[in-house]
């Protein structure tokens, strides 16, 4: 048995550690610090950072990492070791609390869309504190935000802490507004499910296409697909749970709330969901949950896949951010309570996001974008690429209600009758579960669904935070000026709501009729990444991320490029495999089967001319042919490829 309690976080330099480990006065300046957003003082930092080191180096390190989130989508690390000399010949293990704030890693080799001329390689990490130290690999990792030298960001993580300033902010403005004077914080809460697939590291092996590229590039369908859904919440195989056991343990000592798990529909798919916690922290154990998944899959034997569409005909993986509100004083601010046609506060957020929502489909839609999800986004397994809502009935017939002026009363919950005594009683959801739509109302949270399985959940989140943010602050305009200002806030979600209930949609987005009805209804069907990058650099989005301090328009340029060229690289990292294989093993292969097939036609007819030979003909035949195509397609594939390669191709990565 192993002592969850015990290992939790245990590898994890948190605050409770913090406090035991540093003088008191210390503590507090530096917990003052944090909790005012302001600078800390060098003195505070020098003792945070000897205090880790000698944690760091109880728990078995010898080296500490800036651990930060470049563009590449992954982490990335430079490993320092806490060795200093003394000048005597001998050395003494130190980190200053310099060290700790700033580092300098090589820049010149993260994506910067042409922000960091190469001339100019350097970039700085600079540490988060507000997301905990930890120790992996033997090694003190320290979570930091990456910007360049001139102060433009590279990462995920910068954006991603301004944009929860800004929800923070303008969430406290309205709700103090509304009388709610002891809220002083409210921060974003973001639970990821992710789904994965652990499949045999030899069978993987064999596999140039899943080395390369994380997906199958050719293949038969297979005659047990998942036709028969046997393997959805079936017994998990052994190796697999001797996997889960430990990467459970693992997550655990890394202070992640690693909670459910089971398989999914396809077959070998499974999924993780760890509890909510604010998104920063979210962002970065997600991280390093796939990362982690990654590892231990190896030492049992498999390879954990966390493309987003591996095996054509079999679900691909997504992964679920399920996005809330809440405040210092316990609140989830979108919690509608028994009666939610009633309770204003609730209505104001929700109408909040309902605006942000239909006024930035693009920028959600964008934000999940990637070469891989676009082989998920409408294939019936997953939300379509149009952007809509579902509220669920009651809530819809609340929102229908205010837009016609007419009174409306909820059921609230209904108990169910489960038929037996012994049973609790059950409360009902007021709405059943739309599994088909991109962001949808489950009961006190949105849940964006759009996401694929290997996104780094940073983008989606500062979007939804800084568009809800947005959106709130006119909001707290427009009613600070009010003398009724309960008249005042019933007119504004009046109001809003009629403009923008073209965004809620509580049918089946699956199918062809809501692909028409959206058309009509206005809203944007961006079916590739291309397509939906190309409206980054929109006016009015450039505009959004420069009123709330998010992005200057530069950065939004350059991630645009960086998220384009990435596009690029995957599609020809999957034509250069693709001739790979076809050149190397498929037309060599059926060319030496279709020579033995000859072969024996020959040596059949010399035993007797009466033998029947019809059938090597007919398959001589059709594989001779099947050949010739082939063969034709891969040239016109390859001349397509060099054309194109030239200029999408070349190598990022500078040598120093
Ligand atoms: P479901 O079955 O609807 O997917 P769960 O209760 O299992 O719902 O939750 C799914 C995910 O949503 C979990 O990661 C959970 O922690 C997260 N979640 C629950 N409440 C919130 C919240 N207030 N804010 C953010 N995430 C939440
Ligand atoms: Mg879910």
């Amino acid at each position: 048995m192993i002592d969850v309690p015990g290992i939790f976080a245990s590898n994890v330099f948190n605050d409770e550690k913090m406090r035991a480990r540093l003088p008191r006065d210390t503590y507090e300046a530096y917990r003052a610090s944090i909790d005012s957003d302001t600078t800390l003082e060098i003195s505070v930092a020098n003792a945070v950072a000897d205090a880790m080191k000698d944690w760091a180096i109880e728990m078995g390190c010898t080296h500490y990492t800036h651990w930060f989130q470049p563009m590449t989508g992954i982490t990335a690390e430079k490993h320092d070791s806490f060795l200093t000399p003394e000048g005597n010949g001998r050395v003494i293990m130190e980190f200053s609390g310099k060290e700790l704030i700033k580092g300098e890693p090589d820049a010149s080799s993260f994506p910067s869309g042409g922000i960091r001329a190469t001339f100019e390689a350097r970039g700085y990490t600079t540490w988060d504190p507000t997301s905990p130290a930890f120790v992996k690999d033997n090694t003190l990792c320290v979570p930091t935000a990456f910007v360049s030298y001139t102060g433009d960001v590279l990462d995920k993580k910068t954006p991603l802490l301004r944009s929860m300033d800004r929800i923070n902010h303008e969430s406290v403005r309205i709700l103090n507004l509304l009388g709610k004077t002891e809220v002083t914080r409210v921060e974003a809460t973001v639970g990821p499910e992710q789904e994965y697939f652990l499949i045999d590291k030899e069978l993987y092996e064999q596999r140039k296409d899943l080395i390369y590229t994380g997906r199958t590039l050719f293949g038969a369908r297979s005659p047990k697909g998942q036709q028969l859904d046997d393997h959805y919440f079936g017994a998990i195989k052994q190796r697999v749970k001797a996997f889960m056991a430990e990467l459970d343990e693992e997550l655990w000592k890394l202070g992640i709330y690693a909670k459910t798990e089971h398989n999914e529909v396809a077959p070998a798919q499974h999924e993780l969901a760890p509890i909510f916690t604010s998104v920063n922290i979210a962002a970065d154990h997600n991280q390093l949950t796939m990362e982690l998944m990654k590892r231990i899959a190896r030492k049992h034997g498999m390879v954990c896949l966390l493309h987003e569409k591996p095996f054509k005909g079999v679900n691909g993986s997504g992964k679920h951010n399920n996005w809330s509100l809440s405040t210092n004083t316990g609140e989830n601010l979108l919690k509608p309570g028994k009666k939610p046609e009633e309770n204003t506060q609730f209505l104001l957020f929700l109408t909040a996001v309902i605006r942000a929502v239909d006024e930035y489909q693009d920028l959600l839609r964008l934000s999940v974008a990637t070469a891989g999800n676009d082989h998920r986004l409408g294939g019936d397994e997953a939300p379509p690429a149009i952007i809509s809502m579902f509220l669920g009935d009651d809530l819809e017939a609340i929102v229908e209600a205010i837009i016609n002026g007419e009174d409306y009363e909820s059921h609230g919950k209904v108990v169910m009758n489960t038929g037996a005594e012994v049973l609790p009683e059950i409360r009902k959801d007021t709405t059943d579960r739309n599994r088909t739509s991109p962001f949808a109302f489950t009961g006190n949270k949105f849940e964006f669904r759009s996401l694929g399985s290997a996104l780094n959940i940073s983008c989606p989140n500062i979007m939804l935070n800084t568009m809800v943010a947005d959106v709130l602050s006119e909001f707290s305009d427009e009613l600070e000026k009010a003398t009724d200002l309960d008249a005042a806030i019933r007119k504004l979600i009046r109001r809003t709501l009629k403009k923008h209930r073209r965004i809620i949609f509580n049918g089946d987005g699956y199918t062809d009729e809501w692909i028409d009805e959206a058309e009509k209804r206005g809203l944007l069907n961006l079916k590739s990444t291309p397509e939906a990058l190309k409206r980054y650099t929109l006016k009015m989005n450039v505009e959004l991320f420069k009123r709330n301090r998010i992005f200057s328009e530069k950065e939004v340029k350059a991630r645009q490029e960086i998220l384009l060229e990435n596009y690029v690289k995957i599609i020809d990292l999957e034509a250069l495999t693709m001739l790979d294989m076809a050149k190397k093993d498929i037309l060599p292969g059926v060319s030496a089967f279709t020579g033995e097939l000859a072969e024996t036609i020959q040596r059949k007819r010399a035993v007797s001319k009466d033998i029947r030979v019809d059938a090597e003909i007919k398959l001589l035949n059709k594989l001779s042919d099947l050949l010739s195509r082939f063969s034709e397609t891969i040239d016109e594939l390859d001349s397509k490829v060099g054309g194109a390669s030239g200029s999408s191709i070349t190598p990022r990565r500078y040598c120093r």
